[in-house]
């Protein structure tokens, strides 16, 4: 009894002249797939050379990647969260680095999703909590304490039945308490079914973790998961905060999510921001934390921890 509309992406590869064998020709045709998904779908690709470079790279970081924890090529940067009301970093978000020894510093815009594709995520993932932990620990040592450490968690950890389980007992082990952190979740992933995440998420905030709703506004927004997710923060996609300086309808709508926001009950971060002008629009707004170049970049625990004696004009 309803509608459904469908859209068609193909990928094509060639035989016998680009692959010798099946394995070769779907692998190849399924990066061609892969390429017209990426560059705006309803399309068909021919697998070429740039797409065959495209995989040998992605290859190569799939592999480079597996022993990059253990090499000591992953670190942890903090970029500071600002509390506009008072000036003050009062949060980091810490973000995963791959400083690899073969290909050099690869961007988590580019080994992230592979590591998602390839079943690494979670490892990176644990990972990077349990260095926020350390840090939230040896900041606690030096009687720095207050902040909040916000963590990424991929839908593919969220999916795994014992994600709960592990983070508990990574913090148990790092003794640290789950109030000091937050889970940032992409929104992404909702174009699943809500229900089962909602109630993951509902248990993990039971056992008392903060959680933000990353990149509101970008991809598949709904306001569906504004009403059924238990969530604390809202943090506005780069994207948008980008328009409010550009455009009369960035600024409405920007406006308009603060105000939402707050009558639900959340707290809203602005994420990117770039300028004074956006931080004016955003404190007119009513905006509670921005985190942004204009304030600070991602950088090493050391000198975050540095960042929350400054106030920020
Ligand atoms: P994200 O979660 O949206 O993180 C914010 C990204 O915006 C970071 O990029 C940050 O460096 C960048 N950023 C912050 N302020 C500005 C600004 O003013 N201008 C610009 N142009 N960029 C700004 P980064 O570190 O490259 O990370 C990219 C994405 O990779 C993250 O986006 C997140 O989705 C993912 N990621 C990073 N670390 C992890 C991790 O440990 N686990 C998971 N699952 N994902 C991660
Ligand atoms: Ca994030
Ligand atoms: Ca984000």
């Amino acid at each position: 009894g309803r509608s459904h509309f469908m859209t068609i992406s193909a990928g094509i590869a060639l035989y016998p002249s680009q692959a010798s064998n099946f394995g070769e020709l779907l692998r190849k045709a399924d990066a061609a797939l892969h390429r017209a998904k990426q560059t705006g779908k309803t399309r068909c690709v021919l697998f070429d050379d740039s797409i065959q470079n495209d995989l040998i790279r992605r290859t190569e970081l799939e592999n480079g990647l597996r022993n990059a924890i253990e090499n000591g090529e992953i670190s942890v940067a903090y970029q500071p969260q600002i509390d506009l009301a008072s000036g003050k970093a009062i949060g980091f978000e810490a973000l995963a680095r791959w400083n690899s020894r073969r290909y050099g510093a690869v961007s988590p815009g580019e080994f992230i999703p592979i590591a998602e594709e390839s079943g690494q995520i979670a490892k990176i993932g644990f990972f990077v909590l349990r260095a926020a932990a350390r840090f939230i620990k040896e900041a606690q040592a030096a009687g720095i304490e207050g902040f909040i450490v916000s963590v990424n968690v991929s839908v593919k950890q969220l999916r795994d039945d014992g994600f709960a389980r592990d983070i508990v007992e990574i913090m148990r082990k790092e003794g640290v308490l789950h109030g000091r952190v937050t889970l940032e979740i992409t929104e992404s992933f909702m174009i699943e079914n809500l229900a089962p995440i909602a109630e993951k998420l509902a248990s993990l905030k039971a056992a008392g973790f903060s959680l933000s709703l990353d990149d509101f506004g970008k991809g598949y927004s709904s306001l569906s998961y504004l009403k059924g997710l238990p969530i604390d923060y809202i943090k506005i996609d780069k994207a948008f905060i980008d328009d409010i300086t550009e455009t009369e309808n960035g600024r409405v709508l920007v406006n308009a999510i603060v105000s939402l926001s707050h009558r639900l009950g959340f707290t809203v971060v602005a994420e990117g921001v770039e300028d004074a002008a956006q931080v004016a629009l955003l404190r007119d707004y009513g905006c509670d934390m921005i985190q942004g170049y204009y304030y600070a970049k991602p950088m090493a625990d050391d000198l975050a921890l540095a960042q929350l004696e400054k106030t920020f004009p």
